[in-house]
């Protein structure tokens, strides 16, 4: 079996103008879904980032993807790896402190790699009719956890004029509102653990959002929360010493200051007071190199991956050992994503028999008119995704849905992701991203 075609589909995606300390989120974001067709007629798909930055790099292995045995998965890493490692020859921070997932040049080849390992591991599921975590190793759980991820928003839920969603969480600018917003998620989705995207509003109101979360829902939901480094030391301390209880019982405080030095100094000082809130990232970590690092530091407790940019289904893997071997956490970052990659999170999930925490997901920010995946959204319930039986991903591609996303895409002037663009237009004229900022 041979891989004879080679698709891209660049999608626009509503979404909502939800706020982070890189800015405000566009009225779409941009989604490329790849799908790979064999000799043998089987189709095998995947989701990565969009944009032009992903698209050209998947296009510039095009070469390397097609007349490729979709089996041969060691020989697609060794033939994309030794890219990475000229990649690795030069300078430049691989980490996320001043660039969005998916924009990092550095990490361009573990990205480009992981959409083509997925779509290959489809199709092999496909070939031997069993589902993706199956035919790499076996499942550690079926119905991986995911938690709300709740975000300070201004009013809207995404796309523009005629093509605007419903707002269906309202403008969350407050801690009352938070609270709101996250009994919503809850009763929608029955997540059992909640995150807030912080690092947007005077810490004292993020504080004070955390405590009126704890308040409602008590010690069984765990807390986090992440600010994206948009704390000093001083403030990370100052946060971590007011939310120690309730980041506590399965909670954590997650890239409050920026590098790995920064992240030292806040757990150095944090335990000298005796509080050992573990620090989560996914900013800091990005990559294998890292962690090394990250533990003869004791910058991180816990790291947050993320399939799409640590190289894939099989790294996830790698890495859920390495966190192990090392004694840290581990759990999964996320981006605004498609079912496509729902399924991509849910079977890197399952399939990793060392993973501590619920993981994240942007999925309840987008909506069933967007949807590329047949039959509608991937049911979250319980809070939690169920693999199940079906070969590969277990999802197939709506083409009719796919052909709207790329027409929203075309008619849109942007092809990258720019935050603090969207704040200069719609917030505040003079808005830069300062770190940090408090
Ligand atoms: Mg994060």
């Amino acid at each position: 079996m041979k891989i004879s075609e080679f698709r891209l589909h660049s999608l626009a995606v509503a979404d909502g103008p939800l706020r982070s300390s890189y800015g405000r989120h566009a009225p779409y974001a941009l989604r490329t879904i790849v799908e790979l067709k064999t000799t043998d007629g089987l189709t095998g798909i995947s989701e990565t980032y969009g944009g032009d930055g992903p698209l050209a790099a998947l296009e510039a292995v095009r070469p390397l993807v097609v007349g490729r045995d979709p089996f041969q998965l060691t020989s697609l890493w060794m033939s994309l790896g030794q890219r990475t490692e000229f990649e690795r020859q030069g300078t430049g921070d691989r980490s996320q402190t001043h660039l969005v997932p998916g924009e990092n040049p550095m990490d361009v080849h573990t990205r480009t790699l992981a959409a083509i390992e997925v779509a290959c591991l489809d199709i092999i599921g496909k070939a031997v009719g069993k589902p993706i975590c199956d035919v790499v190793g076996g499942r550690a759980r079926s119905s991986p956890p995911f938690s709300a991820y709740l975000f300070y928003k201004h009013g809207g839920g995404g796309g523009l004029g005629a093509d605007a969603r419903e707002d269906e969480y309202g403008e969350c600018l407050d801690p009352q509102s938070m609270v709101r917003q996250c009994k919503q998620m809850i009763a929608n989705y029955g997540f059992k653990e909640i995150k807030l995207k912080g690092g947007v509003l005077d810490p004292d109101a993020e504080i004070e959002t955390i405590k009126q979360l704890r308040a409602e829902f008590g010690p069984a939901y765990p807390l986090r929360i992440d600010p994206n480094c948009a704390w000093s030391v001083e403030t990370s301390v100052k946060v971590g010493r007011e939310l120690r209880e309730e980041l506590s019982d399965g909670g954590y405080l997650e890239d409050p200051a920026a590098g790995l030095d920064g992240m030292a100094e806040v757990r150095r000082r944090l335990l000298a007071e005796g509080n050992d809130t573990p620090l989560a990232s996914n900013v800091a970590t990005t990559a294998f190199e890292h962690l090394p690092v990250a533990r003869r530091l004791d910058s991180v407790q816990i790291v947050l991956s993320d399939p799409h940019y640590w190289g894939g289904i099989r790294n996830q893997q790698h890495l859920s050992k390495f966190c192990e071997v090392l004694g840290m956490g581990l759990s999964m970052h996320s981006n605004n994503h498609l079912g496509v990659s729902m399924m991509i999170m849910a079977h890197a999930s399952a399939a990793c028999p060392h993973l501590t925490y619920a993981c994240d997901t942007h999925y309840p920010w987008q909506t069933e008119v967007d949807e590329v995946v047949l039959g509608g959204r991937v049911p979250i319930v319980n809070g939690c995704v169920e693999i199940g039986d079906k070969p590969g991903l277990g999802v197939e591609l709506d083409y009719d849905q796919v052909a709207r996303g790329c027409e929203r895409y075309a008619k849109l002037p942007y092809r990258k992701r720019d935050d603090e663009a969207e704040m200069r237009q719609h917030v505040d004229p003079n808005w830069k991203r300062i770190l940090p900022r408090w």
